[in-house]
């Protein structure tokens, strides 16, 4: 039978978590690494070396992170013939941290999304997304610099939950019956339906997620984003859930909109973290109108599937995105794109979200001097407008590089950042 790891590298340590719920970061820490399909490869052959030179120049060489390859998506079903084996699982489980770039998923057919099991079978119950501006990347908007969110979408419920019914299915049919003589509800027989489950305890997880970061994080307001004006018992429910978890768990740290002309003559006081919401809606004009007075977004899982993408864009599209998917006991950081096949080993994409996905995670592992030298890199390499062809297109005067090439470019600049 064929092994389907390789063995994790000899000369590193796992990262652990200490009593206290905190990671444990040795200096030669093992991270898994998920490449992806499509063009995963490219960005990874792209982005692993700026890795390696921003850890080693920013630590003296003290640090370095061994890469353990893990098994997924159409590689592993070639090799091993299953998309995502068990054994890449508990080896995300072992290893606490990975990196990972997109996986494909086969439309209207095939196998399930591994994004979407992952993110169940490890339980990564919030997407984390910050959305900054990189000076001198192209963007729609005039002052894309204003936009400085970081996005925390819930991973697990909602309309996401795949529990829907196929028009004219026999499951439609049952579930129409008994809302016709149970509920006295009668919709279209031909209708398909879909549930909408969210319940108090993925909401509260979530949210006290969102607060957490922003204690840590030193930014002072978490908005709940809901449609609950609409959908009272589900998207309404997530925003009293969310009050109620803050006014349970942070009552000396969070204070409210009423509370804050009241008691606080209209500015934050010092150490206190502002919650609020904002209908979904409004939250669009919002983003685009006044980026400024929003800081930590926590939303149930379709919302935020449409204001990250949203988001991204403002700031110069989803070439430029990072992310990750958090849960309790590990984190996946990933590359916010999709495969973009028909660029597949062309070494042309734009390894922008990988890198800033891999400096998210090295801040994440507490690396805050390896991550911001990434970033600064990054930023010098645009400014000196050398930028892979999406990029380029948009901006006057830029030199096109290939996708390695940015990575080069990015190391190129480390030295100056
Ligand atoms: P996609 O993001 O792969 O690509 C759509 C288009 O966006 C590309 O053709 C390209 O023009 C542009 N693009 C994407 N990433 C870019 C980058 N880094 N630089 C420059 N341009 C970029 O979206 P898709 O075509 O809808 O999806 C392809 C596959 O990826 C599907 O199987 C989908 O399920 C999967 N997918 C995976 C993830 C994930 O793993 N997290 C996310 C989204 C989609």
């Amino acid at each position: 039978m064929k092994q389907v790891l390789k063995p994790p590298p000899a000369q590193g340590e796992w990262i652990t978590w200490t009593d206290g719920g905190r990671l444990s970061v040795p200096d030669n820490p093992i991270i898994g690494l998920i490449e992806g399909d499509g063009v995963g490869p490219d960005i990874w052959a792209a982005a692993q070396p700026v890795f390696d030179a921003a850890v080693e120049r920013a630590s003296g060489g003290k640090r370095r992170i061994h890469w353990w390859e893990l098994p997924a998506g159409e590689k592993a079903s070639d090799r091993f013939g299953r998309h995502l084996p068990d054994e890449t699982l508990d080896a995300v489980r072992k290893a606490v941290v990975v990196i990972k770039g997109p996986l494909t998923t086969p439309v209207g057919g095939g196998h399930r999304s591994l994004n979407v099991t992952l993110r169940q079978e490890l339980d990564l119950y919030a997407c984390v997304r910050p959305v900054k501006y990189v000076p001198g990347t192209p963007s729609p908007v005039k002052r894309p610099e204003d936009v400085d969110m970081v996005i925390f979408r819930e991973n697990t419920e909602d309309l996401y939950a795949g529990i829907e019914w196929k028009s004219g299915a026999d499951e439609a049919h049952r579930v129409l019956g008994f809302l016709r003589d149970h509920m006295n509800i009668v919709l279209d027989e031909a209708s398909g339906l879909g549930v909408k489950p969210m319940s108090p305890r993925a909401t509260k997880r979530l949210v006290r997620r969102a607060i957490r970061f922003a204690m840590e994080a030193d930014r002072k307001k978490v908005t709940l984003v809901h449609k609950g004006n609409i959908m009272k018992f589900t998207e309404g429910a997530f925003r009293d859930w969310g009050y109620e978890l803050a006014r349970e768990e942070f009552p000396e740290t969070v204070i409210f909109e009423d509370e804050l002309s009241s008691r606080y003559s209209g500015a934050i006081p010092e150490g206190k973290i502002l919650m609020n919401d904002r209908i979904a809606d409004a939250m669009f004009q919002q983003v685009l109108l006044r980026p400024k007075e929003y800081e930590v977004l926590a939303m149930p899982n379709l919302n935020g599937d449409y204001l990250s993408d949203a988001l991204a864009a403002q700031v110069g599209g989803l070439g430029m995105a990072p992310g990750a998917n958090m849960g309790d006991a590990c984190a996946i950081f990933e590359a916010t794109h999709g495969s973009a096949p028909k660029y597949a080993g062309l070494d042309k994409i734009n390894p922008g979200s990988m890198l800033l996905s891999g400096a998210m995670m090295l801040e994440h592992i507490g690396w805050k001097a390896e991550a911001d030298l990434i970033v600064r890199g990054i930023t010098a390499a645009i400014q000196a407008r050398t930028v892979t062809y999406d990029l380029a297109r948009l901006m006057p005067e830029a030199r096109e590089v290939s996708c390695s090439g940015f990575g080069r470019a990015v190391i190129e600049h480390l030295g100056s950042a």
